[in-house]
């Protein structure tokens, strides 16, 4: 079954199969990417410029500022998600951000979690 994603809405969103399933506005941690200085960024999406599949990985690629040195730059393949079985299951911003210093409870963590 093929998958169809694309941006819309000038790159506020990520389509699949015509429906509007990754929104910016998210806070994202990238720990393993050389966005910016900080240790861990945590990086505001702004918009998404383009999204693929790579190995059933969702990746997109996406312009974000992060929230604590402002730096502001492109990302390249962010995960955003994976094809199970045909279906897209998104990747929780709150999961990615597991290594957030100052989160250190499950309380504080949960306050990231996307609005439905
Ligand atoms: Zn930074």
């Amino acid at each position: 079954m093929a998958i169809a994603l694309r941006t819309l809405d000038d790159g506020a969103w990520i389509s699949v199969n015509d429906s509007r399933e990754v929104g910016v506005s998210d806070i994202w941690a990238l720990p393993t990417r050389e966005f910016c200085s900080c240790e861990t960024p945590h990086v505001l999406l702004e918009a998404y410029s383009a999204v693929h599949v790579s190995d059933h990985r969702v990746l997109a690629d996406a312009v974000g500022m992060c929230i604590e040195c402002g730096t502001r730059d492109s990302i390249d393949s962010l995960p955003v998600g994976r094809i199970v079985d045909g279906e897209f299951k998104p990747y929780e911003p709150a999961g990615v951000q597991s290594t957030i210093p100052d989160a250190v409870d499950g309380a504080a963590r949960s306050s990231f979690e996307p609005v439905e």
